[in-house]
């Protein structure tokens, strides 16, 4: 049996430290992004202050009353669009919020002036709007958002960085606080950082652009967790889960392991991704189902029930990371992490 249940997602408060020293001494102040449960993550919010953030940013207002909640003290931004309902509670929990809009900007208290430079999502596009709203009193903050940080070579990016260097000089306060970085622009253009950078992805040591984290000395902080639940013997035509969507060809041994779609892992992984148990990577086999998962050990196999597996992270020398199981399925590590559902618990480590 495991000592922690079926599957459990482990996350290394070190790492999370680490990761924000790295990174904060690339900038001259970091604000570390925790939204949506710290990309799956959990409380990790006082390991980023513990290791040199000095904000925190959440996509909505119910997250920031969350943080105070943990007893986080620290200065909050939230960077989503907010009902009037969600203003209110923004400013019940001392946070700062973005906004783009008279009526948002005169009901805050404190307020970032968002312009949109080209991400198209959020933010105002018309500059003298922008402009009229960073002049009063209760603005602290300005920023922007790149669409394409990840991508090096495009020429959207400097475009972007262009329009806000513009933007900011046309504003000419020196009492704001000037941001537009997320990760990938941090690691990729100082000149993208001005008074704060917003870091995501690489506090919590992924990389933004889908390669090896260690290549921007970034440790991945999660790894997930499970264990052998059973080792069968399959006969040629024996075949492993819904759909027969795997078939033995000879004799061989079939580990089960309690993990599914039902936690997170899913099911476009159906034949097409690696576990490691006893150091040694071994395909997933079969329909990946709510609940468990199938593994061909091979036609021998010293595996046993109780086995450790691991699905993201290291066991021995071999290392699975967030950024392979996201290539696997064709998406970003962010939705990996991201999309860990609440079934798998989330144990702190140090
Ligand atoms: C999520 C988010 C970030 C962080 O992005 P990463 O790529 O994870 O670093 C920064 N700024 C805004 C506005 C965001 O929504």
């Amino acid at each position: 049996m495991s000592a922690g249940g079926r599957a459990i997602a482990r996350v290394d408060l070190g790492a999370i430290e680490r990761n924000c020293a790295r990174l904060a001494e690339l900038a001259p102040s970091l604000c570390a992004v925790v939204k949506a449960d710290a990309y799956g993550h959990g409380e990790v919010a006082g390991a980023a202050l513990e290791g040199g953030a000095g904000w925190l940013a959440v996509a909505t207002a119910e997250e920031a009353r969350g943080l105070r909640e943990q007893g986080i003290e620290a200065p909050i931004l939230v960077m989503g669009a907010l009902t009037r309902e969600e203003l209110r509670i923004a400013e019940d929990a001392g946070a700062e919020v973005v906004a783009w809009t008279e009526e948002v900007a005169s009901a805050a208290s404190r307020v970032h002036v968002k312009l949109d430079t080209g991400m198209g999502r959020l933010g105002t596009k018309d500059r003298e709007e922008a402009l009229r709203l960073a002049a009063r009193p209760n603005v602290t903050g300005l920023m922007t958002h790149f669409a394409t940080a990840d991508e090096p070579g495009d020429d959207h990016f400097p475009a972007q960085l262009g329009a806000f260097r513009a933007f900011v000089e046309a504003v000419g306060r020196d009492d704001l606080l000037v941001h537009a970085a997320n990760s990938a622009a941090t690691l990729r253009d100082p000149a993208s950082h001005f008074g704060m950078v917003r870091c995501g992805i690489a506090v919590y040591g992924m990389d933004p652009f889908q390669e090896d984290p260690a290549v921007h000395g970034l440790e991945p902080a999660l790894s997930l967790h499970s264990w052998v639940a059973a080792v069968r013997r399959f006969e040629p035509g024996d075949s492993a889960g819904y759909g027969r969507r795997w078939t033995a060809r000879e004799p061989c041994w079939v580990a089960t392991v309690p993990i599914g779609y039902g936690d997170g892992w899913r099911r476009g992984l159906t034949n097409a991704c690696d576990v490691l148990i006893r150091g040694s990577r071994h395909s997933l086999v079969g329909a990946v189902s709510m609940d468990n998962v199938t593994v061909a050990l091979g036609a021998d196999t010293d595996v046993s029930v109780g086995d450790e597996v691991v699905l993201i992270g290291r066991q021995g020398e071999e290392r699975i990371l967030a950024e392979e199981v996201a290539r696997r399925l064709g998406t970003i590590n962010y939705e990996i992490t991201t999309g860990l559902l609440p079934r798998v618990p989330r144990e702190h480590v140090r």
